[in-house]
Order: C-alpha cells, then structure tokens, then sequence
C-alpha cells in the first residue's frame, strides 16, 4: 500500500508487539529492527514513510492523544484508564486478548468493613463497584495484583485474565467479570483529519489483515 503522508505509529513491547507484526506486516510495515534486543526506541520500517516508536503500554494512548504519534496500538484497558480523550479507535485488532476481573479468595469475606481492591486499574475498578453502588477502597497497585490479597494488603483484586493460571497458582478465583479486552487501533483526531488517505488506507489494510486473521483461526 501507499503512505502518501508521513505517519508514526506507537506499539508497546511485549505480548502486543509480537501480535501486531503480522498484522502490520500485511500493511507492508516491516521494522528494520527489533526492540526487544535494540536499544533504539524510533524504529525505521521497510516504508520510507513510516516509523514505529515503542513506549510502555499506558503510555500509548497518551502520544496519539497529544499527535506525537499518528496512530498506536492500545489495549482496550488501557483506553478504559485512559479515557480515550483526543482519540478516534476505529478498529479492533483481536489481539491480546483478555478480560479484565474481580479475584479473589474462593472464600472473600463479606466483613464488616469496606473491602479493600487492590489494582493498577483504578478508574475501571471504581467505575465497576460505583454502577453496583458498592462502596470499596481502592489500592493502587503497579504490579503483581496478586500477592495483595496473599498477604492482607486487600481482600480482593482487579485484574486481567487470560487463562487463569496465574490466579490459580497464587489460590484465587475470578469473582466477577469487568470487561472482555483486547488491543485497538488508535488515531489522533487532527490526524484523522490532515492525513486522512493515508490513515483510512491504512485501517482499511488493517481490518482485512484481521479478518484474514480471524478466518485463519475459526
Ligand atoms: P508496563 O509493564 O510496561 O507498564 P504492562 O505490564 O501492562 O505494561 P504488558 O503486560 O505487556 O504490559 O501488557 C500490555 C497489554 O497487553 C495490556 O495493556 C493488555 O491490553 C494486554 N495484556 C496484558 N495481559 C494480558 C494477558 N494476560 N493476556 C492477553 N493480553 C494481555
Ligand atoms: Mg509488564
């Protein structure tokens, strides 16, 4: 495909990189190298025209949001946290997927006092537990959700689940489910607008490639 404008695109490493390879490769996006093993942090593609630069996942809606990037790729929790202000998210990519939940203790004590929700999710958690009318603290966490509960710092935690392991191996259960997540397509809204060719080619690129993908595996 053709980029007639210039456009830069934000991805986290990780999980959500590793998916959206082929995804933008389908494109004709290939990095001229890898940001697991470069120190690089703007990474040149196969495009002339466009450049990728990988930043930490909660930071990615903040760069489209601000058009330091055109485009990013986000998990739908972190557009939830986020609040998705000054983006368009136009496409979902049907990649990292999971659901964001409530775990906890197979036994979680309905106490006297307010529960205690331990989470790196703390507006998604305060929105869950406010539309039941729930009062709860809420203890922001950067990590490791689950050794809260392990150790008395909370009696219950928010957090994503892919196959449950994880909870499982620490003897917790997924109590309550908040939001099924998985990564979307961002867009700068003056983007949107000045770069419109290039970036409706794109999505529509995009959309075909997952729905090859979906195809692929039904
Ligand atoms: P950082 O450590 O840089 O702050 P992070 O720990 O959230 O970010 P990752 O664990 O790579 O980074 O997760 C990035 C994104 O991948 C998440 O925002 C989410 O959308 C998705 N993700 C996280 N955990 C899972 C999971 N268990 N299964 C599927 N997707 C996941
Ligand atoms: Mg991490």
């Amino acid at each position: 495909m053709q980029f007639d404008a210039p456009i830069t695109i934000a991805l986290s490493k990780g999980r959500i990189y590793k998916q959206a390879l082929p995804l933008l490769a389908a494109a004709g996006i290939v990095p001229r190298e890898d940001p697991e093993t470069s120190r690089k942090l703007i990474l040149d593609t196969t495009q002339p025209t466009v450049r990728l630069v990988v930043i930490r996942a909660s930071d990615v809606p903040t760069y489209v949001q601000w058009g330091a990037a055109d485009v990013g790729v986000a998990g739908k929790d972190v557009l939830m946290e986020h609040g998705g202000e000054g983006l368009y998210e136009p496409l979902d990519l049907e990649i990292g997927r999971c659901r964001m939940m409530v775990a906890g203790p197979r036994d979680a004590a309905v106490g006297e006092r307010r529960p205690r929700v331990a989470t790196k999710y703390v507006a998604s958690t305060r929105r869950h537990f406010a539309a039941q009318g729930r009062q709860v603290d809420i203890i922001k966490l950067y990590g490791s959700m689950e050794l809260a509960p392990l150790v008395g710092l909370a009696d219950l935690i928010v957090d994503l689940v892919e196959s449950g392991n994880t909870l499982k191996a620490n003897g917790l259960v997924t109590l309550e489910h908040i939001a099924d997540v998985s990564s979307r397509l961002v867009v700068n809204k003056a983007s949107w607008k000045m770069k419109h060719g290039t970036v409706t080619a794109l999505i529509e690129t995009l959309r075909q490639a997952v729905a090859a993908a979906r195809q692929g595996t039904e």
